[in-house]
């Protein structure tokens, strides 16, 4: 490797300085920079792709799924936040406040939105007359920002950060439990089929929930520092924020009712998942389904043979974005190919394809596999469907590795030593019975910063709050009391 290129790569070990590897592969490969501002990002166009290609996914499905876009104010005035009180308490150490226009003080404080309940609530109910406007579902995509003490980490945790928040409401609970579930399983769609990241679906503790919230759902993916990731949440909201902001409507025996409502959020913290779960010592590994670019295609040629080597190679960039694959023909004069080799790893480029005199005389195309270098040699004529299955290929490994991942780390433990120690020692989940006070939960957190980040669901097929799994212990995993809950501890981000 040249000079040139060793400052290009990466330098930092995953699994010796996670934190410092991470923030590396992010700046490198172009994903995103710091702001001026502590806890704020820059995102680079490399960087904002990734977060197209989960919109554009996710829009889709919310409005085959009957969702609406909206847009409303990034400001929301304090007597609005003020109505629902558990919005006020939960969000009151992270808001960010606007006190003047100008030179001008203002009569009432702006807060800039932590999350926009308090503002779209009171529109909704404006909207909502007769239970004929019922479901109503609005989504918007947008900024929120919440200052958070916590050190930033890009895309994972920054003070202002871009996501899409859907809220909904319902003439009855039935209505709005079917909404939560549809949104916690396109939420698992999406990270599952696009970002090819196994996670697992639960409920967050009731001391955990969202304010406000009746229940918070969430789907959690596992990193492979064993950490675990609060992925999205959807959270059944109840009647607490239809009685806050009014929103009744008259039923088909014209009496007045009250809403049931839902709220449900993905972050770019997905894009942060998708890095810390994929990438390597080498730089960014991504899957084909969001890569930005797919495929890069790097032609090797002397001087005789690069007419015919840039001829063959250009054909075949041209049959392959023909084809609807996002190509890149590398060729670039300045550049020797071991230079582009690492260039496009460092990037993440899913599939190389790689092009010299020996692949035009015999008609072939050398291809290799961005995550684990394996090299195959298909027949020019054959190069579309050759290059279809590889990207199929190198999904599956992505996200089998990930499965894999997920599936050797989930372990039991039913005492306090236990639990402590197989933390300590795998990381990952661990499933235990509880007895349902906080209590509990605060003594393992002293002592190893790992907490409940979720329990499991209840039926979600049905309307009700229906059947829980039964605990395979009766006895609280920390404190041995009478427990009939079950609980997942993990070290989150
Ligand atoms: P919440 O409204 O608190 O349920 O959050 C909705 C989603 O936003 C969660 O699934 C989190 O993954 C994500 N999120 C919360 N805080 C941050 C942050 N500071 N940076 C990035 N994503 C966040």
């Amino acid at each position: 490797m040249s000079d040139e290129s060793q400052e290009l790569g990466i330098t930092e070990s995953k699994s010796h300085k996670p934190g410092e590897w991470y923030a590396e592969v992010v700046q490198k490969a172009n994903l995103a920079d710091y702001a001026p501002m502590g806890g704020f990002i820059v995102t680079k166009p490399r960087g904002y792709a990734l977060w197209e290609a989960i919109q554009d996914a996710l829009d889709g499905w919310f409005k085959e799924t009957g969702v609406d876009n909206v847009y409303f104010p990034m400001f929301i005035p304090e007597s609005f936040l003020e109505r629902e009180k558990d919005i006020v308490e939960g969000f009151d150490p992270e808001v960010a406040w606007v006190t003047h226009g100008g030179h001008e003080e203002l009569e009432e404080r702006l807060a800039v939105r932590p999350t926009s309940e308090s503002i779209i609530a009171p529109f909704m109910a404006d909207w909502t007359r007769s239970h004929r406007d019922l479901p109503l579902r609005l989504n918007q995509w947008c900024s929120v920002v919440r200052w958070e003490a916590t050190e930033t980490k890009p895309f994972f945790r920054t003070k202002e950060f871009m996501w899409q928040e859907g809220h909904t409401a319902h003439a009855d609970d039935a209505g709005a439990w079917e909404e939560v579930w549809t949104r916690l399983s396109q939420y698992e769609r999406v990270y599952e089929d696009v970002l090819a990241i196994p996670v697992l679906r639960g409920k967050k503790p009731e001391h955990d929930k969202f304010p406000g919230a009746d229940t918070t759902t969430t789907v959690e993916a596992l990193m492979p520092d064993g950490k675990s990731v609060q992925g999205a949440t959807s959270h059944n909201l109840g009647q607490s924020f239809a009685e806050a902001f009014d929103i009744t409507f008259s039923g088909e025996d014209e009496e007045d009712r009250t809403a049931y409502t839902t709220s449900w959020g993905l972050s770019w913290r997905a894009i942060g998942a998708l890095i810390m779960t994929h990438s390597d010592d080498q730089g960014l590994v991504l899957p084909p389904t969001v890569a930005p670019t797919q495929v890069a295609i790097v032609p090797i040629w002397q001087e005789d043979t690069k007419e015919d080597v840039l001829e063959y190679s250009e054909n075949i960039a041209e049959e392959l974005e023909d084809a609807g694959f996002r190509v890149e023909l590398d060729d670039r004069d300045e550049r020797n190919p071991g230079f582009k080799f690492n260039e496009h790893e460092l990037n993440g480029v899913p599939l190389r394809l790689e092009i010299g005199p020996y692949e035009v005389e015999d008609e072939e195309v050398t291809l290799v596999h961005r995550p684990d270098n394996e090299e195959a040699v298909e027949d020019r004529d054959e190069i579309v469907d050759a290059v279809d299955e590889h990207l199929d290929d190198i999904f599956d490994k992505l996200y089998d590795a990930a499965e894999e991942n997920l599936e050797e780390n989930v372990r039991e433990a039913y005492s306090p030593e236990e639990i402590l120690g197989t933390i300590g020692k795998h990381g990952g989940y661990v499933k235990t019975s509880w007895c349902g006070d906080e209590a509990c939960e605060e003594a393992i957190k002293e002592k190893i910063a790992a907490e409940i980040v979720m329990q499991p669901l209840e039926d979600e097929g049905g309307t009700t709050a229906a059947e829980v799994p039964e605990p395979e212990h009766d006895e609280c995993g920390v404190c041995g009391e009478p427990a009939d809950e079950i609980a997942y501890f993990a070290k989150s981000y």
